[in-house]
C-alpha cells in the first residue's frame, strides 16, 4: 500500500491548508471492528446522517460506518463489521 509515515510537519501543513478552504470535515477517531487499532475519519459536518463503507487504514477490511448528528451538532459515529450489517 502506499502509506508512507511523515515527520508530522508536512502532514499537518495539509491539513491547515485544507480547512482554510471551508471544507466543513471533522475529525473523528473509531475503532476499527476487525482489529481493534484506532483509525482517523473525516466527517462531513455539513452533510445529515451518513451510512459508507470505508476500508481500515490498517487491516484494509471494509468498515460500515453511520454517522449521525446529535443535538449540538457534533457527530456520532458507529461502526460495525461488514458481517453485522
Ligand atoms: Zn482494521
Amino acid at each position: 500500500m502506499g502509506f508512507v509515515a511523515v515527520a508530522g510537519q508536512a502532514l499537518s501543513d495539509g491539513l491547515n491548508r485544507g480547512a482554510e478552504e471551508g471544507v466543513m470535515l471533522d475529525q473523528v477517531f473509531i475503532h476499527c471492528p476487525y482489529c481493534g487499532e484506532a483509525i482517523e475519519i473525516l466527517v462531513d459536518g455539513s452533510a445529515d446522517s451518513q451510512h459508507y463503507i470505508e476500508d481500515c487504514q490498517v487491516c484494509c477490511r471494509p468498515i460500515n460506518i453511520s454517522v449521525s448528528f446529535d443535538d449540538d451538532g457534533d457527530p456520532q459515529v458507529s461502526v460495525a463489521s461488514e458481517n453485522e450489517g
